[in-house]
């Protein structure tokens, strides 16, 4: 038989062995169990209880005690480490191996002071109920009120301890609901576009029944993958793009004033959406859009000072010319009573003070003109002054919204430029009859330029076909970004022979104007589509049948211009 020296340890041991057959904790199966162990007898205590002879609810007490504190040794609580776990466990062992009663009564209160403390992965109070108890210091655990029946602490007694149990679990499930409704609370401040679902699945996740918790689930890992996602790039394009959004929201009430610049402002975001999104896309877009949204909310603002300037002084001309009415009308209506008394004057005399009255409302007349005349002379010239202010600041206004027109990249016009220059040109060659070429270019494996020198040197070569083109070009040419790799080229006033012609000459030039990446010569190619428009033909047909051709060139070699059908 193995002994077993120190009391403590045969003490649990003992516990543990009486536990796992099931046996009655009685000072007797206490004795006979400690002796197996250690060879010696458990030593007797003088003022041991009657024995409580074997009733299954105290087998049942015990066990369920070894149990818990076995799965409360282990279960990590706040401010309680293990080692201070072992050393109440070995401090009430030792103080009361030889006494049974005492000793469940004891270990209860050690295992309610642990089990009340907060798990260490729950940060959060212990139930109202349960709060006074926690006092986790090793051997001074709290009495359990003197009573002698060992079932009535901590460990339900049979029967009882189902419902107890389950008291307890719903408890923990409620502070669990608390922790991760709070939990996904707290993920609000980084995830603010999400409030709205997150505030709505916090709301469930704390209102759900058992019944739904599937579905909950369920919810929560679809959200839970949500946020996985806009992990990396992603987030930050993300976020970019909703501050791009905000920023122009919280603009619109500035921007409304100038239908044409929010518009503006709104196709250049559609561009950045529509396009391969990269978040230096979005900051450069940002910073102009901040940059555009400053100067115009001061240009507005002085631009709604001079009109109101202008309006004030409008006021006054119109109120002047009022009183000049009335006064001229008081005047001819006053005329027109010397005028009867004239007809009715039998005397020199009375002809004569009739003649002094006209003449002296005939001066007040004059003075009141006089008077009006210098004011509106002067109304006139800070009329004058206020409108030619308008117009400065009108055009500088409309400089900045040029801004808009260009890609922020290249220089060259964007989207909307190109619009805009489709339309003047179209126009142009239907009123002069004359032909109009669209050329469409498409870099040649572009993306391996990219994956192989970097998506940086990539923008370089994006910036220096704009270069060669630009300096290539007629003045009356216009180039266009189009795309990611793809640009546009305008040429008015060009037969299909003469706009197949320049691309091919763009061609040779970049053969000459090579582009260079750290001292390292990179042969940039495209391939084009060129097209003579149609008679009435508009911008989206002429650009498709350049597309088509410039396929055409991709698929028969690359590096190649193509005259489209
Ligand atoms: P192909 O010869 O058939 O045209 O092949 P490609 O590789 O040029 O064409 P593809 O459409 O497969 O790839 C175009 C690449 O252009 C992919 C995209 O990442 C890149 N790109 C688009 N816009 C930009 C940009 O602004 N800067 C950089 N560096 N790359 C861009
Ligand atoms: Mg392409
Ligand atoms: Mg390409």
């Amino acid at each position: 038989m193995k002994k077993q020296i120190n009391p403590s340890e045969v003490a649990r041991e003992t516990l543990i062995i009486l536990a796992s057959r099931k046996l009655a904790p009685t000072p007797e199966n206490y004795s006979k169990v400690f002796q197996e162990i250690s060879g010696v007898p458990a030593p007797v205590a003088a003022e041991d209880p009657p024995p409580n002879t074997g009733t299954p609810k105290l087998e049942l007490a015990w066990s369920d005690l070894i149990q818990d504190l076995l799965r409360q040794l282990e279960t990590p609580h706040k401010g309680i480490t293990i080692t201070r776990k072992k050393d109440g466990l070995e401090t009430v062992l030792n103080r009361f191996s030889a006494k049974p009663d005492e000793l469940f009564t004891k270990l209860q209160g050690l295992l309610r002071s642990w089990s009340t403390a907060p798990t260490a992965s729950m940060d959060i109070p212990p139930p109202p109920a349960a709060s006074g108890a926690a006092t986790p210091v090793p051997g001074s655990a709290p009495q359990t009120g003197g009573t002698a029946n060992p079932a009535a602490g901590v460990i339900a007694p049979p029967g009882s301890g189902g419902k107890d149990n389950a008291q307890g679990h719903q408890e923990l499930i409620s502070q669990l609901r608390e922790l991760l409704a709070q939990t996904l609370e707290n993920s609000l401040t980084t995830q603010p576009e999400l409030s709205t679902e997150i505030k709505e699945l916090a709301q469930q996740v704390r209102a759900t029944d058992n019944n739904h918790i599937y579905e909950l689930a369920n919810k929560l890992r679809h959200f839970w993958i949500k946020l996985e996602l806009r992990g990396g790039d992603k987030t930050r394009i993300q976020e970019g793009l909703v501050r791009l959004l905000r920023l122009l929201v919280e603009n619109v009430g500035e921007l409304v004033a100038d239908d044409q610049w929010l518009h503006g402002q709104i196709v250049t975001l559609q561009e950045i959406i529509a396009n391969p999104i990269d978040k230096r896309v979005i900051a450069d877009a940002e910073r102009n859009l901040r940059d555009a949204i400053v100067k115009q909310g001061l240009l507005q603002k002085s631009l709604s000072d001079a009109k109101s300037t202008l309006k004030g002084l409008m006021t006054a001309f119109i109120d002047r010319l009022g009183d000049l009415s009335e006064t001229t009308g008081l005047y001819h209506t006053k005329i027109e009573g010397y005028g009867q008394k004239i007809g009715g004057a039998s005397n020199l005399a009375d002809l004569g003070h009739i003649l002094e009255d006209i003449m002296h409302d005939t001066r007040i007349i004059q003075d009141s003109a006089l008077r009006s005349h210098h004011e509106l002379v002067d109304a006139r010239k800070q009329a004058d002054e206020a409108e030619a202010r308008i117009k400065q600041l009108e055009q500088e206004l409309e400089q900045i919204s040029e801004m808009v027109h260009e890609d922020q990249l290249t220089g060259v016009l964007n989207r909307r430029g190109m619009d805009e220059t489709f339309a003047k040109e179209l126009h142009r060659a239907d009123r002069g009859k004359t032909p109009v070429c669209v050329a469409l270019l498409d870099i040649d494996n572009f993306k391996k330029l990219n994956d192989t020198l970097g998506h940086q040197a990539g923008d370089q070569a994006l910036i220096h076909l704009a270069r060669v083109i630009k300096e290539c070009l007629r003045p009356a040419d216009t180039v266009a970004r189009y795309g990611g790799e793809e640009f546009v080229i305008i040429l008015p006033d060009t037969p299909l022979k003469e706009g197949v012609e320049a691309v091919e000459r763009l061609q040779r030039e970049l053969t000459k104007k090579f582009f260079l990446n750290n001292n390292e010569r990179i042969l940039v190619t495209f391939s084009a589509g060129v097209a003579l428009r149609n008679d009435d033909e508009d911008q989206e047909d002429i650009l498709g049948r350049a597309d088509k051709a410039m396929y055409l060139a991709k698929k028969t070699g690359k590096n190649r211009v193509i005259a489209a059908e």
